[in-house]
């Protein structure tokens, strides 16, 4: 079994994509973490993520089995990575490992902003999580908080907003829901909820299928 989720920045998806993958027993991959990986070599080289030819010979040369998401989860790097995101040289070497990944045996889940459009239009089910802005900033406020972090809640929601409309803007393989994507809203939900609604929109994909 092939799922696919996508969506924008802190609505929930790698939260929910974890537990899916270990309720399924299949293997995960966080696809955002390749794009923060070529963002952070980037920027650890002094380079700039908005030149082209420097951020796709980075791709290029990436070992992808080898990512420390440690230190990729901060704003500094998830905004590198939409600028990273842009290039279409970045996202065509990226592009092979999340496919060869996508059709491993055993099946997978793979989250990301294309992965029901470009990387795995194949997918058995596909998932479009959303939350709105005000709600995303506000959880991801929560948890850099938790972690010890200065934050402004007004802050985070300026660089969600302008992560997506990079994220959506963008020619090449742009955020956007496939045309048979299920729409998982989870503004008003907890992830518990999230998950029992996934599970269930999944469970019905996947017996529609078989028979
Ligand atoms: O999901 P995450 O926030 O870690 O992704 C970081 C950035 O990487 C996104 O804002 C997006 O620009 C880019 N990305 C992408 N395609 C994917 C996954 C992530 O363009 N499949």
């Amino acid at each position: 079994m092939l799922i696919a989720i996508d969506g924008p920045a802190a609505a929930g998806k790698g939260t929910l994509a974890r537990r899916l993958a270990a309720h399924y027993g299949l293997a995960f991959l966080d696809t955002g973490s390749l794009y923060r990986a070529v963002g952070c070599r980037v920027l650890e080289e002094g380079g700039d993520p908005a030149d082209a030819a420097f951020a796709a010979r980075i791709a290029r040369a990436l070992d992808m089995d080898e990512i420390d998401e440690t230190h990729l989860r901060t704003a500094e790097a998830g905004a590198a990575a939409s600028k990273v995101a842009v290039i279409p040289a970045v996202r065509q070497a990226l592009l092979d490992f999340q496919r060869s990944f996508a059709a491993r045996d055993g099946g997978a889940v793979l989250d990301g902003r294309d992965i029901g459009t470009v990387v795995a239009p194949h997918a058995d089910v596909k998932l479009f999580v959303t939350a709105s802005p005000e709600e995303r900033a506000r959880r991801r406020y929560e948890e850099l908080k938790l972690a010890g972090a200065e934050v402004d809640q007004g802050r985070i929601l300026d660089e969600i907003i302008a992560r997506d409309a990079r994220d959506s803007g963008r020619a090449d393989a742009p955020l956007r829901a496939a045309d048979d994507a299920h729409l998982l809203d989870t503004t008003k939900l907890d992830i518990e909820a999230a998950f029992r609604m996934a599970v269930s929109i999944i469970d019905r994909a996947m017996e529609g299928s078989v028979s």
